[in-house]
């Protein structure tokens, strides 16, 4: 079992299928870019010409297409794909000694294909599986808790060139730690009752669907993805659009590292998140939704697609829901190709659209002029489960949770040192020290909250709590004891950043390879405090000039860490006295010419 070069007949019949199954609309060159790599392995260049031929688009946009998402792939890859993830808890559990065990053994270099094309061993962000770490993909196909038999095991079974669908199955269970629950968690909705409860207070005050937004308003959910926008004004601005179809999207592209809470929710609430969305287009006037599933959770499409077509034989879906004329509603899913950035909202509707994920100016907002330019309200898997709640037992019953400004229930992806990994719903408010103390975290020295993108907490500030008053999270929580280095950790977050930047702003593209370099600088032994007051310098040009939230957020555990663990960075320094080893603001003079600019924000400390 090797790779083979594809020839022009499997290529066709290959694209024809693709096509097939998605259509042949430009919206649908990511589908069917994805699609054909399963059939083929990797995208050959006549496959690529094929398919912009067959789609209405250019090649190069083919191509540019190809090239911006991770999983796409134009050179062969080894028969057995493995990608192990790397998140940095991943790491702390041992995944870089698995790789290199596995790499021996299978004779094949991390990053590389081994010469006989057997084998293609690699990394990729997080995947989903943090509570299993370290975790590993084999074809897009799950394996949890790689420890040393399990990788010998895998190892056999490629050596010994056994095809992956007769593979032991329960290499690929994964097990969902569901250790706490609370409302949402804990409830027993049927399909069906929050879409009717919905139907009925409309009926009931006479307001028809204006009384689901008063409904989502009145509960002040705020989403569920970290960002924390009101949801019913969002919804109520949609609402209030002329132009038609209009769409809900479900962002299930949960990429940040260390948070894997939607995935329990996709695969044991996925009725809950359809009756979210489903509520949604029935206060909006939506005919048309998709949700995004992220590529790393590949493996759910089937049976999240099952669950759509049992809701449209009990008339939950399609023409009429609920037996209510001109109540038309679908959904489709579309799968993501291993891309970070696809997370903020923008860009995923850009990929929806068939396009790179690169993220748009706003305004306009997507709830004005979102996919194909019609209104669109994207909102998170978790913040469409609430909100089939709040129809279901309304707006007071989930306000008796939580806090004043942030109401109901949270769920938390905890992982990392503890002894009890997995998902904890909690009223917001909860403290940090509580939620460690449940997880059996001991000799706990930080805590990151909300992902490399959120907060790192030192021990003085495990008393602070959960909540959009205080710390804001989209539901990762990693735990790190005394054992670790939290320079470390940190410099594997610049490592993140500076792979996911997608390159279409200067200050991201350079400044986060920039800190990048700084941290593995700072690593060598050759650091300096001037490095140091270049991080922070760096981080304050990201922070005012990107374009994306990406880019703002990609200095903060850097500037966390520094401020809460600075002597593990100073430790590092070679002499406090060495002079810069380059002009940062000459360093990015050519970026400058490039882009035209040579405003103050683009200038070193002189950012707004
Ligand atoms: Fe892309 Fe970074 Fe700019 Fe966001 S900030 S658009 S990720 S380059």
């Amino acid at each position: 079992m090797h790779f083979e070069i594809p020839g022009d007949a499997a290529v066709e019949v290959a694209v024809r299928r693709a096509v097939g199954s998605w259509g042949n609309a430009p919206t649908r060159l990511l589908q069917v870019l994805r699609e054909t790599q399963e059939q083929l392995g990797f995208l050959p260049p006549q496959a690529l010409e094929r398919i912009a031929g067959e789609v209405g688009v250019s090649i190069a946009t083919a191509r540019g297409v190809a090239a911006f998402y991770s999983f796409l792939y134009t050179e062969p890859q080894g028969a057995y794909r493995l990608l192990f993830s790397d998140n940095v808890t991943d790491r702390m559990h041992g995944s870089a000694v698995r790789m290199r065990e596995m790499g021996e053994r299978l004779w094949v270099e991390p990053g590389k294909i081994s010469e006989d094309g057997l084998v293609s061993l690699g990394r990729t962000s997080s995947i989903g599986l943090c509570d299993h770490a370290p975790a590993l993909l084999v074809n897009g196909l799950p394996v949890p808790d790689v420890d040393a038999r399990r990788a010998s095991e895998i190892c056999d079974l490629i050596l010994a060139r056994v095809p992956l669908a007769e593979w032991p199955r329960e290499l690929f269970v994964v097990e969902d730690f569901v250790r706490r629950r609370d409302a949402m968690l804990s409830d027993a909705a049927r399909p069906g009752e929050a879409i009717r409860a919905a139907i009925e207070r409309g009926e009931a005050s006479g307001t028809g669907p204006q009384a689901t937004l008063e409904e989502i308003k009145r509960a002040r959910l705020l989403g569920r993805g970290g960002a924390g926008f009101t949801t019913g004004v969002k919804w109520e601005s949609c609402s209030r659009q002329q132009v038609t179809p209009r769409v809900v999207v479900c962002n299930a592209d949960e990429g940040e590292p260390g948070t894997f809470k939607d995935r329990l929710l996709l695969r044991q609430h996925a009725d809950l998140v359809f009756e979210g969305m489903t509520v949604a287009a029935y206060g909006i006037g939506a005919t048309q939704g998709f949700v995004y599933l992220r590529g790393e959770y590949r493996y759910m499409l089937e049976s999240l697609r099952e669950t759509l077509e049992r809701r449209r034989r009990a008339g939950l879906l399609g023409t009429a829901i609920c037996g209510r004329d001109g109540f038309d509603f679908d959904v489709e899913i579309h799968v993501g190709a291993g891309s970070y950035v696809c997370g903020e909202a923008s860009a995923l509707v850009e990929s929806l659209e068939g396009k790179r994920g690169i993220p748009r100016n706003r305004p306009p907002r997507l709830a004005e002029k979102g996919y194909l330019g019609r209104p669109t309200v994207v909102n998170n898997v978790e913040s469409y489960c609430a909100a089939a709640l709040i129809l279901l037992r309304g707006a007071d019953w989930f306000c008796s949770r939580g806090t004043e400004r942030s109401s109901g229930t949270k769920l938390l992806s905890v992982s990392g040192d503890c002894e009890r990994p997995g998902v904890y719903e909690y009223p917001f408010g909860v403290s940090v020290a509580q939620v460690l103390e449940d997880a059996g975290a001991r000799n706990t020295i930080a805590a990151q909250v909300g992902g490399p993108s959120g907060v790192c907490l030192g021990q003085d500030e495990f008393t602070r709590r959960i909540g959009f008053e205080d710390i804001e999270t989209g539901g990762a929580f990693m735990v790190f004891d005394a054992s670790r280095d939290m320079f470390e950790v940190a410099r594997h977050f610049s490592h993140f950043f500076a792979h996911e930047s997608c390159g279409f702003c200067t200050p991201c593209r350079v400044g986060t390879s920039l800190l990048r370099n700084l941290m593995d600088r700072i690593r060598d032994g050759k650091g300096s405090q001037h490095d140091l007051v270049a991080i922070e310098e760096l981080g304050g040009l990201l922070r005012g000039a990107s374009h994306c939230g990406l880019g703002e957020s990609a200095s903060r555990p850097l500037l966390d860490t520094l401020q809460r663990f600075r002597p593990a960075y100073e430790r590092r320094l070679e002499s406090p006295a060495v002079e810069p080893a380059f002009d940062l603001d000459g360093a990015l003079a050519r970026a400058r010419r490039m882009t035209g600019r040579d405003d103050e924000g683009a200038h070193i400390g002189e950012a707004p």
